[in-house]
């Protein structure tokens, strides 16, 4: 699969035609620029060649994250109006190369259907903010000797927890998480999805955490 295509763009400050490159496949695991320019903004601005204005131009590509499980088809913002359209055209491009994409990559195959550039900005920054309270929380974590265990990505962001989740060693199940994450949360109550899995895991339920990446 190519991962740059070229396609026609028409400059509305000049008129003037011209051919541009665009990312069809960006992977944000390996891509750390592209991920870059996707968060900063500039991801999508191309400079005319004519007027040498600034131009903003969407066209549809495939961001792939397996170690965060993302697999997803982000569209231009106007294909909104035709959603259901535009998602049967992309599911139908996405079954035959859904086996070579997802075999033992780390992604479960379920991919998300996304309008605009902003909604998958919007959805790396908050997997940013987890990031950096996950790096904090497993430091403090390996200071106490605790193991880690990694959280299903979809599961982290559904119930807004850390990537992560410490666990006491010589303890089983529920307890186990739930008395490492209470200790480190004693210790630095500054981390609010530490607080959450603390509430999550003092909800009654199974005795097993049931969300977490099986490895
Ligand atoms: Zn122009």
């Amino acid at each position: 699969m190519a991962t740059k295509g070229q396609f026609r763009v028409e400059c509305p400050h000049c008129g003037e035609s011209f051919d541009a490159d665009f990312w069809t496949v960006v992977r944000g695991d390996r891509d750390h620029d592209v991920k870059e320019l996707i968060l900063s903004g500039e991801f999508d601005l191309l400079i005319c060649p004519k007027c040498e204005d600034m131009v903003q131009h969407e066209e549809p590509f495939l961001y792939i994250d397996p170690t965060r499980d993302i697999l997803a088809f982000v569209m231009p913002e106007s294909y909104e109006a035709e959603k259901d359209k535009w998602i049967a055209r992309m599911q139908a491009d996405y079954q035959p190369v859904k086996a070579a994409l997802t075999a033992g990559q780390g992604l479960t195959g379920e991919p998300l259907y996304l309008f605009g550039l902003g909604a998958l900005t919007a959805l790396l920054e908050s997997d940013r903010d987890r990031e950096e309270e996950t790096d904090v929380m497993e430091f403090m974590a390996r200071e106490e000797g605790l193991q880690l265990l990694p959280v299903k990505p979809a599961a982290a962001r559904e119930l807004d927890l850390p990537f992560t989740i410490p666990v006491r060693t010589g303890m089983a199940g529920r307890a186990a998480a739930l008395s490492a994450a209470e200790g480190l949360y004693a210790k630095n109550d500054a981390l609010p999805r530490l607080k959450k899995l603390v509430e999550f895991l003092k909800t009654p339920g199974s005795d097993t955490v049931p969300f977490l990446k099986n490895k």
